[in-house]
């Protein structure tokens, strides 16, 4: 049976696609190789009812798409650990603090560090997130680091520090490698006076569990999505594509909606798309990441008039609390192999003791607690989009889009990952689908 449109993967871009695709009238078939739908939005049950999210978490009020998409879904948004009372903490080697400045600051660091901010903000100003290529000097501004912009400006070692820690807590990969153009093209997408509003990027989430919003697009789609069902061959021909799934059937469809991460999408031989698509979808990267959640029985860092979220140099980067008595923890690729060389079975101890050193040792006894290397999982082969220095000109305009009848979208397809980028790449593809009939 030949299909309008396939779409591949069931994470939030091809459910987003599929869901809108079907609404049109299309017949729509999603294929996706693990045996549940989501991505890289996962939630585990706790006994007493509490759901912890594994993968993707809060959004902010900048996320548009994505707070459309949960009104429509009849989902609840709610403040995230950004409303939490009490101060921040952070870790490195020499001490812990709390609040700011940050305990290796020393006098003219807080205004160095509020001149850099911005400068950056400034220069972030001139670029068009659309179109960053177009920006004159835009291929010197990419090849230059972050870290290096940041001394170029004069920061000083303690500045370029809390930068660097602060990136390292969101664990998109250093500022050391990473590109200062898409730095500025992700501030440009929601700009503002701050590098990184919390509110504009991380102030919300859904009540009913991030992970619901895949479960619920499931629910409509119902029969049109086969689990289990990994692509390994694509084949794209005007009026007659054709997938095939590793099991060796083949499926037939006039579109193809490509919603895979590109780690595995590097793995489906994919011919009938032009070189230069194919070699720009290739070219990108993502961040290795792995999450670690622990459940308590109730948010215990807040006696210590802690909020929960912390900024670390441990092997975690960062902690913050995800929903009453839940910590969440990322662990940056800096540090994933550091995480991989560990036993399996100490590594929940030694990510607990990272945890103890900053709210104390009822840290360590959680009564349940979840690692999720999402970096080496095949279907996902990351965490986030990742622009080393060079990268955007190297993936160049085509970027996030479609040489029909083959289309794409995922977070990987926007300015910088996030839940936001899914479901907005998710819907546009649909929209682009519709339009060409
Ligand atoms: C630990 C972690 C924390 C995060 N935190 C946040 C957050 O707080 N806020 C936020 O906005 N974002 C967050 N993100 C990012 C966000 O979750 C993702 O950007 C988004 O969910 C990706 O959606 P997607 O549909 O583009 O890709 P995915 O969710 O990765 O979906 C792709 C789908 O394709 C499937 N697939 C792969 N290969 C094949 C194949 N060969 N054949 C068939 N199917 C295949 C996969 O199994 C998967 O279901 C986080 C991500 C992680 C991992």
């Amino acid at each position: 049976m030949n299909h309008d449109v396939i779409v591949l993967g069931a994470g939030l871009a091809g459910l987003a696609a599929a869901r809108d695709l079907s609404a049109a009238g299309a017949d729509v078939l999603v294929v996706e190789a693990r045996d549940r739908v989501g991505g890289r939005v996962e939630q585990a049950v706790l006994p007493d009812g509490r759901l912890v999210q594994l993968g993707g978490e809060v959004v902010g009020r900048a996320h548009t798409a994505y707070l459309e998409l949960a009104a429509e879904l009849g989902l609840t948004l709610v403040p995230s650990y950004v409303a939490e009372p009490g101060r921040m903490a952070r870790a490195t080697a020499e001490g812990v603090s709390a609040g700011d400045p940050p305990h290796w600051f020393g006098p003219g660091d807080q205004a160095c560090h509020e001149q850099v901010t911005e400068a950056f903000v400034a220069l972030a100003r001139t670029v068009d997130p659309e179109d960053p290529w177009s920006l004159p000097h835009a291929a010197a501004l990419d090849r230059l680091s972050v870290g290096a912009w940041l001394r170029g400006e004069g920061a000083s070692p303690a500045v370029v520090r809390l930068w660097e820690i602060g990136q390292l807590a969101l664990a998109s990969g250093s500022y050391e490698r990473t590109s200062l153009l898409a730095a500025l093209r992700k501030h440009a997408a929601v700009p503002g006076d701050d590098p990184y509003a919390y509110e504009d990027w991380e102030g919300l989430r859904v009540a009913e569990g991030s992970a619901t919003v895949a479960l619920r697009m499931a629910a409509e789609l119902g029969h049109r999505i086969r689990l289990s069902a990994p692509v390994a061959e694509v084949a794209i021909r005007p009026g007659g594509c054709r997938v095939r799934l590793a099991c060796g059937e083949t499926l037939t469809a006039d579109a193809v909606v490509s919603a895979l991460p590109v780690g595995p999408l590097r793995s489906v031989a994919v011919t009938g798309v032009s070189e230069a698509r194919l070699s720009s979808l290739h070219r990108q990267r993502q961040a290795v990441a792995a999450k670690f959640a622990a459940a308590y029985d109730k948010p215990f860092w807040r006696s210590l008039d802690l909020n929960g979220l912390s900024e670390c140099e441990g092997v975690l980067g960062s902690t913050w609390p995800q929903s009453e008595g839940i910590l969440s923890a990322l662990i940056p690729p800096e540090r994933y192999g550091v995480l991989l060389g560990m036993p399996a079975a100490v590594r929940d101890q030694e990510l607990l003791a990272d945890v103890a050193r900053l709210y104390g040792p009822e840290a360590l006894q959680p009564f349940t607690s979840y690692l999720r290397m999402w970096g080496t999982d095949p279907w996902t082969q990351g965490y986030v989009t990742h622009w080393s220095p060079g990268d955007v000109m190297a993936v160049g305009p085509l970027h996030g889009t479609h040489e029909p009848p083959f289309y794409v979208c995922g977070s990987d397809q926007w300015v910088a990952g996030y839940m936001e980028g899914a479901v907005r790449t998710g819907r546009a593809a649909a929209r682009e689908v519709l339009r060409h009939g």
